[in-house]
């Protein structure tokens, strides 16, 4: 059978901040380059939000949306095992069941395209003749070291890991050692061997699409798709595709967006932790006061403290938290009722940044959050919790000029009062939170622009569009030859 429109499957895995830019792309596919698109789904915990996600996308649009069927790796992991191994572990144990949903399709889709998580899947695609692509969903500086980490030497990771000395990418801003990627620390360990094994992976694909655009990472960029810097090992085109965020629902009315309409213009902090981000209980405590003490407005989605995890809810996003008033400090909810609002696990993020009364962002840097602050025009304070949110962090303050960051030192057990108090006041009522308000305004409007028709985001998605329908046309000729 010939088909003329190009179809093409995604696969995300767990995480809503991996969900979500997938989506997003399957999104831009269906209404800006006439593709069909399957997104293949793994879950664990299938949260309301993640629930309500999927059928905004399958109503709205006409995305098909496919959950595989839940898989089980608790009998292979302990508290040990580390986000970046149970993600792997997961995707491997859900490739039967993808393998078994393309080959029931009566044409094999045209591309299928992976987050990073998912590059083991490359092998089905080769199975069904269609073209590979990964999609990082974080940004060009952590792909430029994933791509580069197989590479990386004897001498220089000796430096780096025990010497303390940076890590240098070639034609990339080099990364301190304080703001390095876990697994890179450990090297010999298996949570290092799944990171290399995904950058070798990701090497091999047809191209490779990462949630930045041009203007964020002018120099990586440049050096990912230069054969004498890190093209030579990324090997495959690099696509700039983004910023691809969830854009604010309009006519969405609860609490906090009412509560937000009564409030001055920039003049309220938002603080949240991404999908996964906690906080211990002394740490939470002295959050809640370096806040009380700021006497700034606020917004802060309150997660229950968990001690020596700071990701404790990366796979159970839940919607409960009744007794999170006995969390804070006595009397605090009381003294801030006029100047504050504590919303309990989950918050309508994107509806919130783009209130015009959001005057600043505290979040941990997760990628997704980083783009949405970004999208919307707010400068940030990043408290980096896990994952690469460090380089995040270093890149957001110190490359692009955005953001305040708070840092944990290492005699410390908590970040105090004192200094998240002096940070909010810098970001909502003093001159460096003013500066970043400006840069951080010209960078949304330099995102509008990659992501409008011509512009260098939507140009390369239209790129991977059309290597897909040359396939496809290529595919047809041999099926009706
Ligand atoms: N998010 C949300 N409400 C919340 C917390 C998070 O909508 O209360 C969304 C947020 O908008 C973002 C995603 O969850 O799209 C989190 O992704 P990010 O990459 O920032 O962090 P992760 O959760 O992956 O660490």
């Amino acid at each position: 059978m010939q088909t003329r429109k190009p179809h093409a499957a995604l696969l995300a895995s767990p995480g809503m901040g991996h969900l979500t830019p997938v989506v997003e792309l399957g999104k831009r596919l269906v209404s800006h380059h006439g593709f069909s698109v399957t997104i293949f789904v793994v879950a664990t915990d299938t949260s309301l939000s993640q629930s309500q996600l999927l059928k905004l996308s399958q109503t709205s649009y006409h995305l098909e949306v496919v959950l595989l069927p839940p898989v089980d790796i608790s009998g292979q992991i302990d508290q040990t095992t580390s986000i970046l191994t149970q993600l792997a572990m997961m995707m491997r144990e859900a490739l039967p069941s993808l393998r078994s949903a393309i080959s029931a399709m009566t044409v094999p889709p045209v591309a299928l395209i992976v987050d990073m998580f998912g590059t083991e899947a490359f092998a089905i695609a080769e199975e069904f003749m269609m073209q590979k692509y990964v999609f990082i969903t974080s940004n060009a500086w952590f792909l430029a070291l994933t791509v580069h980490a197989p590479a990386i030497g004897k001498k220089e990771e000796d430096d780096h890991v025990n010497n303390q000395k940076p890590l240098v990418i070639p034609g990339c801003k080099p990364i301190c050692f304080v703001d390095s990627f876990e697994p890179i620390l450990k090297p010999n360990n298996q949570v290092y061997e799944q990171y290399l094994r995904m950058g070798t992976e990701i090497s091999t694909a047809d191209g490779i699409l990462v949630n930045t655009f041009q203007e964020l990472e002018p120099q990586t960029l440049a050096a990912l798709n230069d054969k004498k810097k890190l093209g030579l090992v990324a090997n495959a085109p690099v696509y700039p595709i983004g910023p691809l965020v969830r854009p604010a629902e309009p006519g969405v009315r609860n609490e906090v967006l009412s509560w937000l309409d009564m409030q001055p213009k920039e003049s309220v902090i938002y603080v949240s932790f991404g999908s996964g981000g906690t906080l211990s209980a002394k740490q939470t405590t002295e959050l809640a006061w370096g806040l009380e003490k700021s006497l700034q407005r606020f917004v802060w989605v309150l997660r229950l403290p968990v001690e020596n995890d700071s990701a404790a809810t990366v796979f159970k996003t839940s919607n409960g938290c009744a007794d999170y008033a006995n969390y804070l400090p006595d009397g605090f909810l009381n003294r801030t009722s006029k100047t504050g609002l504590v919303v309990p696990m989950w918050a309508p993020q994107t509806e919130i940044l783009n209130h015009p009364s959001i005057g600043g962002f505290l979040s941990h840097g997760g990628w997704n959050s980083s783009l949405e602050s970004i999208v919307n025009g707010v400068p940030m304070i990043v408290w980096p919790l896990y994952a690469e949110q460090k380089m995040n962090a270093a890149m957001l303050a110190e490359h692009i000029g955005m953001a305040l960051r708070l840092k944990l030192l290492p005699s410390e057990d908590v970040i105090e009062r004192s200094e998240i108090e002096a940070m909010v006041r810098k970001l909502l009522v003093g001159k460096e939170g003013e500066a970043f308000r400006a840069r951080v305004k010209m960078l949304k409007s330099w995102a509008e622009k990659a992501l409008s028709n011509g512009g260098g985001s939507y140009n390369s998605l239209a790129n991977v569009a059309k290597d897909c329908e040359i396939s496809l046309q290529s595919r047809n000729t041999k099926a009706g030859a």
